[in-house]
């Protein structure tokens, strides 16, 4: 910035045909140097008492005759980078432009040259002034003949706001600098992970989609995402804390832009980034063959099972890739990233430690799976799941009750197998809907067989709970409103939870089926025998007893160690004061077998497979033509 009269003299332009004056403003403004009176004067002006002892201003003072001429100067001067701050104008130079007309054009020179008109008649005034200009702050007025004080002190006030006026300036577009800085640095934090400094989902997606946008046009152009899931991290997170997980993350991010680096088979930056969680995803862009991409998982795969040491501990994380490529042509980020997410679930599938490249039976899989969530949304919406019963059986006693099976008879499909039906309702939370409404469906049921069979006292339903409901929490209140609105006792109704399901949520999980059994309903812990199996799990439930899965009896007559086992757990359930139920017996031998271990209550395709209401209620009536005396 420069400042007036202290490194560089200020610049002063007369405009003006008589010379005479040019020479009394040269005289005034370049030999005020220690003049008292322009001291006094600036004192005066601006109240600086110690000021009295400064030397004036001096001036570097140009002149020019015409109006034409002073604006050539002016151009030179801001051409030269040291502009005039000064320009005193005459009002009249014949034959040239007069005053007017030349301070508009040095305006258009220079927009913060400060003007002042010199005149020696009355013929300008402040109104002429408004009206040919629209900014009249830079323009003074000076009356002839001059006072050279007065002459100096505008020369200095004006240099003064001139010098105030470019550095005003010039905060501004530091300022606009600044901001621009700024709106760059949100963006870039916008577009990234703040914990790894890994580009984000949004980001990514940019990046993908001129990846595809680029292939359209050279067709050899191949690319591929690799979505990457790392098997133990919650466990870490949850077992550690968020601080030891998000030191862990960081590390995943380093190790993987390291070996990205190093997998050099490909001319472009390779990239990944964070979505979030531990989920990450690799953009490997201008492959040379598809199949290059199976190196390179196969190469992140070596460099993240490698142990992790994060705050002391060493961490085994284990991590599993899907992998989609280009060849498939896709035309939006979305898709490839959800395909490639497809392969990834299938490696943990497989067994994790893998990668798995998305392929034409996977895509046709993804297509089937979204016909059948659209086929499911409507059969809910129009309540045409049906339910199926199975007959419960007790060894020489009869039916005791029935497990309500959900049947979905797809249009133009066919059946649809339970347990695909209620994974699909589970993964799009349809589950809630159709659940309340096939629990309600089983307990009406029920009222309605025990109202027709009086004989059968105890007969009961039982009802399977997914996992899904276990954390709903209107799920208590809906078992109440089922059995009252059906005149089902609650102790009717029998509840079957896998224990998968209560260990996915143990706190929440207990506490509601505590809820549930001080209703009276009837709790049993389904599957037994395929999960963990904890036997802690059997007495902190609030259980009445437990079925012993299918696959347990299938190889009870070649394994003799499972009837050992079975005959622990029959112990176990007895001195926990749980009744057993067998199921999936399909043979006499299998009954023989678990009957003599003690076990009563059997289910299975032997005593009668899951069938409609009609064929349940045939049942009813030969067992009960069985009963009567
Ligand atoms: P689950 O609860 O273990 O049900 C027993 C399954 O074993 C039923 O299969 C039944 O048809 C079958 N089964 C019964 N006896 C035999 C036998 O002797 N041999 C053989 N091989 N199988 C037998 P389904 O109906 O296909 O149901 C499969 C699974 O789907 C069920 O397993 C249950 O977990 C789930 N599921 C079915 N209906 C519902 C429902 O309404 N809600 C919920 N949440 N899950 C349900
Ligand atoms: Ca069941
Ligand atoms: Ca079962």
């Amino acid at each position: 910035m420069t400042t007036t009269g202290t490194q560089q003299p200020g610049r002063v332009l007369v405009i003006d045909d008589n010379e005479a004056v040019q020479s009394d403003f040269r005289k005034v403004l370049s030999a005020a140097q220690g003049s008292s009176s322009f001291s006094a004067s600036k004192a005066a002006l601006f109240g600086d008492a110690s000021s009295t002892a400064d030397p004036a201003p001096q001036f570097e003072v140009d002149a020019a005759s015409q109006g034409e001429e002073g604006v050539k100067k002016v151009q030179a001067a801001i051409g030269a980078g040291h502009p005039y701050q000064v320009a005193f104008v005459d009002m009249r130079m014949p034959p040239g432009w007069d005053g007017l007309t030349t301070i508009r054009h040095l305006w258009e020179a220079d927009p913060s040259v400060q003007v002042v008109i010199c005149t020696a008649f009355s013929d300008v005034s402040l109104q002429d002034i408004a009206k040919n200009f629209r900014h009249t702050h830079q323009l003074l007025i000076l009356k002839k003949p001059f006072d050279p004080a007065e002459v100096q002190q505008l020369a200095a006030a004006l240099s003064a706001k001139h010098a105030a006026h470019v550095a005003a300036e010039l905060q501004v577009s530091q300022l606009e600098a600044l901001v621009e800085r700024r709106t760059e640095e949100i963006q870039q934090a916008m577009l990234h992970d703040r914990l790894t400094g890994l580009p984000n989902r949004t980001l990514f997606s940019t990046r993908l989609e001129a990846c595809i946008a680029r292939r359209k046009r050279h067709p050899e152009l191949r690319f591929a995402v690799l979505f990457l899931d790392f098997d133990r991290f919650k466990l870490v997170n949850d077992s550690l804390g968020h601080e030891v997980g998000d030191a862990l993350l960081v590390q995943i991010a380093d190790r993987l832009r390291s070996s990205l680096r190093t997998c050099d088979l490909v001319g472009k930056p390779n990239s990944a980034a964070r979505f979030g969680g531990d989920e990450f995803v690799v953009l490997l862009e201008d492959l040379a063959q598809e199949r290059d991409a199976a190196r390179v998982a196969r190469r992140l795969l070596d460099a993240l099972t490698l142990p992790f040491e994060v705050d002391g501990h060493t961490l085994y994380l284990g991590c599993s890739i899907g992998v989609a490529t280009s060849d498939r042509e896709y035309e939006r980020p979305a898709d490839i990233i959800r395909d490639a997410d497809t392969a990834m679930y299938r490696a943990k599938a497989e067994g994790r430690g893998r990668y798995v490249m998305f392929d034409r039976a996977m895509h046709a899989e993804v297509l089937d799976r979204l016909s059948l969530e659209v086929g499911l949304r409507e059969a809910v919406r129009e309540d045409a799941v049906d339910l199926h019963y199975q007959p419960i059986v007790q060894v020489g006693a009869g039916i005791t009750g029935f497990e309500a099976l959900a049947r979905w008879n797809r249009p133009d499909h066919g059946m649809v197998p339970a347990a695909r039906l209620i994974g699909v309702a589970e993964e799009t939370g349809l589950i809630h809907t159709l659940s309340w409404n096939l629990l309600r469906r089983a307990c009406a049921q029920l009222a309605d067989w025990r109202q027709k069979f009086p004989q059968f006292v105890d007969l009961t339903m039982n009802v399977n709970l997914s996992r899904r409901l276990l954390i709903d929490p209107e799920l208590a209140s809906r078992v109440r409103a089922a059995c009252a609105g059906t005149g089902v006792l609650p102790s009717h109704l029998v509840l079957e939870v896998t224990e998968g399901a209560v260990l996915d949520n143990e706190s929440d999980a207990v506490r509601v089926l505590r809820e549930l059994r001080q209703m009276g309903v009837q709790l049993y812990l389904d599957d037994f025998g395929t999960g963990y199996s904890s036997l802690s799990c059997l007495h902190q439930l609030p259980l009445t007893g437990l079925k012993v899965d299918r696959a347990f009896l299938s190889e009870l007559t070649v394994k003799p160690a499972q009837r050992a086992l079975l005959e622990a757990i029959v112990q176990i359930a007895r001195a926990f004061g749980l009744r057993v139920v067998a199921e999936g017996v399909e043979a006499q031998e299998q009954l023989e077998l678990v009957s003599a271990l003690g076990i009563e209550l059997i289910q299975g395709y032997l005593l009668g497979a899951p069938c409609d209401t009609q064929s349940a209620v045939a049942f009813l009536e030969g067992d009960a033509g069985a009963r009567a005396p």
